[in-house]
């Protein structure tokens, strides 16, 4: 008797788990479920659209749609067009791998007024999330405060600070390109709370900022009197590009990256818009001017009706992948915002293992009843037929060696999704 498994989420942890199972159980009918007619979650959605290497790994999981068994289930919100309980009663194991998208919050004064955006939201605005396509930030700013010293920081600072030439092999969103290569920003603000050597970037993304062709880092050498532990190499390479950072002749290049050590954030200062923000930093507090403040401090998991979670973490609680008999979670829903893509691999066969070892395949209605509860509730899932064509029509639509023009907005994606 097959396995019937649904997994929810069409992320790099769903389809890393999606492979593994495959493999473990090869007979196994797995639905992978997503919200959106786009596969592929936070590598399409969350990566950077210069990091054209890092969403590369959509080739793999494209091969892994392919295999006997997995079918793609587009268009279909688990919370909205079909409960967890009701995938639990269909399915022998569930499988949350639904990341964690929404933006943590600083909860300082002023986080509510206008131009005052979450990376979740920014990020997914400039990857041309369907959701976001309203976002409408104001670019036409001089100064921008990017708040946490983590690589969605670094991201955001890019993506900002690139010229559209260096952004030409990117598939930036079509809706976001023209605000932000016409976005007059000239001082780019990166605040963390913490020192140097506290700092969660990793050495590639950091030195990258040393390399852009209008824009310079500035550091100030006297934050930079640490030493990064012995066994730390990337804080010590960390240390090193700061320091070279110290000493970069600006000249030329009219935007300036400002990195703010010991900079903790008391308030967002302005009448409706942000104007300014306050900062608590070693020599007292200062106002620092900037009209787009951008959070870049983590994210929380979505709550789902009928699964237990964690308001504190915002994650769904889990004992290393299981929730509950046969309701399991995978990626960042259940271990927090953390780690690289590939972390999702080895989690993704540690997970598959433990749901061949626990679940015993019991004939369970799996995709046939799925199908029939969505046709009584008039919902029309959409296949990988359909991501297919929207994929075709991306690749066909760039330009200027652009990898694709992304549909970017729900008008665009439901001519697609008719067919
Ligand atoms: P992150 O690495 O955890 O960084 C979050 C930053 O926000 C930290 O500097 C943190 O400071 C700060 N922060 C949190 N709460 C704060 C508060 N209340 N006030 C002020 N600062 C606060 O998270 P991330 O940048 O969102 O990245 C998420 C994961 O994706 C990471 O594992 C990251 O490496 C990965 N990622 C990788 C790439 C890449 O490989 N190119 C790109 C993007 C993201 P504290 O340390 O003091 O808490």
């Amino acid at each position: 008797m097959p396995y019937r498994i649904a997994i929810v989420g069409a992320g790099p942890s769903g389809f890393y788990t999606a492979e593994a199972l495959h493999r473990l159980a090869p007979d196994a009918e797995i639905d992978l479920i997503d919200r959106l007619p786009t596969p592929f979650g936070l590598a399409r959605y969350g990566v950077a659209p210069d990091h054209q290497g890092t969403k590369a790994i959509t080739r793999l999981f494209d091969r892994a749609a392919q295999k006997p068994g997995l079918r793609y289930v587009g268009n279909v919100g688990i919370g909205r067009d079909a409960s967890v309980a009701e995938l639990r009663a269909l399915y022998d194991a569930v499988v949350l791998a639904t990341g964690a998208t929404e933006d943590r919050r600083l909860g300082i004064p002023g986080e509510e007024l206008g131009n005052v955006l979450g990376s979740g939201a920014f990020v997914q605005w400039y990857n041309a999330h369907p959701d976001h396509a309203a976002l409408g930030p104001d670019l036409a700013v001089k100064s921008v405060a990017i708040i946490g010293h983590g690589n969605v920081a670094i991201d955001v600072a890019r993506v900002l600070a690139k010229t559209a030439a260096e952004m030409a092999r990117s598939d930036l969103s079509p809706l976001a390109a023209p605000h932000i290569h016409g976005a007059p920003v000239t001082h780019i603000h990166l605040i963390g709370r913490r020192g140097p050597v506290e700092a969660s970037f990793t050495n590639a993304e950091l030195a990258e900022l040393g390399r852009l062709a209008r824009a310079a880092p500035v550091v100030d050498a006297a934050d930079l009197g640490v030493e990064a532990p012995a066994d730390d190499k990337v804080k010590q390479a960390n240390l090193a590009t700061l320091r070279e950072f110290a000493t970069v002749d600006a000249a030329g290049r009219p935007v300036r990256l400002h990195f703010h050590f010991h900079a903790r954030p008391l308030a967002f200062l302005g009448d409706g818009t942000v104007t300014g923000l306050r900062l608590l930093a070693p020599q007292g507090e200062r106002d620092l001017p900037c009209e787009l403040a951008v959070t870049c401090i983590g994210y929380r998991a979505t709550m789902l009706d009928g699964v237990p979670f964690d308001a504190a973490r915002g994650v769904v609680p889990n004992d290393r992948g299981r929730v509950a008999d046969g309701l399991y979670v995978a990626g960042w829903a259940g271990r927090g915002p953390s780690g690289v893509i590939a972390t999702n691999r080895a989690d993704g066969f540690a997970l598959a293992g433990r749901i061949v070892a626990e679940v015993k395949p019991a004939d369970r209605p799996g995709r046939a009843g799925l199908d029939a509860l969505l046709a009584r509730k008039n919902v029309r899932p959409t296949s990988w037929g359909h991501w297919r064509r929207i994929d075709a029509a991306e690749v066909a639509a760039a330009e200027n060696g652009a990898p694709r023009r992304k549909l970017a907005d729900w008008e665009s994606l439901s001519a697609f999704l008719r067919r």
